[in-house]
């Protein structure tokens, strides 16, 4: 069955999920712990919509394809088209703010960059992109300032904000729609602050989103 968002109050969204666009390099401290210069523009991919799960279900690794990284991420759900969008036609169009898990086959995609190959096989496979339930965009008083957290078994592996984004939020949402359409039902996904690793099964996960979001979940 197609992957329906859904609101923190259990309501699903009304469209099924779209593509799933992704910022890479956002945070330049994690730019830096992966050896990576910071873009001079957004670097974007995509994950097909086939890679969601809901979050707190639990987060499967695939086997037998070499280490998988988490990357905790502020998502923000498009309601509405954007095509060449303003900053100010791109921040009416979010209508809900949640967190990603944008789980990266680490040691495939370092074989791929090397090869200068596309990143897909290492981004978009199946349960790739676990997402908790959104929060309504109005209640998010200021998108630049959101504490974005992950602890595992205990530990606090990530904590960083939205406030050290290289490219905010709605910036990002118009250069997206430079390029290609936004539609309603879309994820784009904004990057990761420092601090990413590897899971394991049986990992305990609890994922933070400033005051609007928290989800505990396990690694199967
Ligand atoms: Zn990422």
């Amino acid at each position: 069955m197609a992957f329906q968002p859904r609101f923190t109050d259990q309501t699903p969204w009304d469209k099924p999920l779209g593509k799933i666009v992704c910022v890479g390099r956002n945070y330049a401290d994690h730019a830096k712990e992966l050896n990576n210069p910071v873009p001079t523009e957004p670097l974007l991919f995509m994950k097909p919509a086939t890679s969601a799960s809901h979050m707190a279900d639990g987060v499967v690794l695939p086997a037998d394809l070499g280490d998988v990284h988490y990357e905790t991420e502020m998502a923000v759900l498009i309601g509405q088209a954007l095509t060449k969008a303003s900053v100010e036609e791109a921040a009416k169009a979010i209508v809900g703010v949640g967190a990603a898990l944008d789980l990266t086959l680490r040691d495939l995609q370092s074989r791929l960059k090397e090869k200068g190959h596309p990143w897909e096989r290492a981004k978009g496979f199946d349960g790739s992109c676990p997402l908790s339930d959104f929060v309504p965009a109005q209640v998010v008083s200021d998108l630049q300032d959101v504490q974005i957290k992950l602890t595992i078994n205990g530990d606090v592996r990530q904590d960083g904000n939205t406030e050290m984004m290289l490219y905010k939020v709605v910036d990002l949402l118009s250069h997206i729609s430079q390029w290609c359409t936004l539609e309603a039902g879309d994820v784009v996904i904004t990057g990761t602050p420092a601090g990413v690793g590897k899971l394991n099964q049986g990992d305990q996960l609890s994922v933070e989103l400033g005051g609007l979001i928290q989800v505990t979940t396990e690694v199967r």
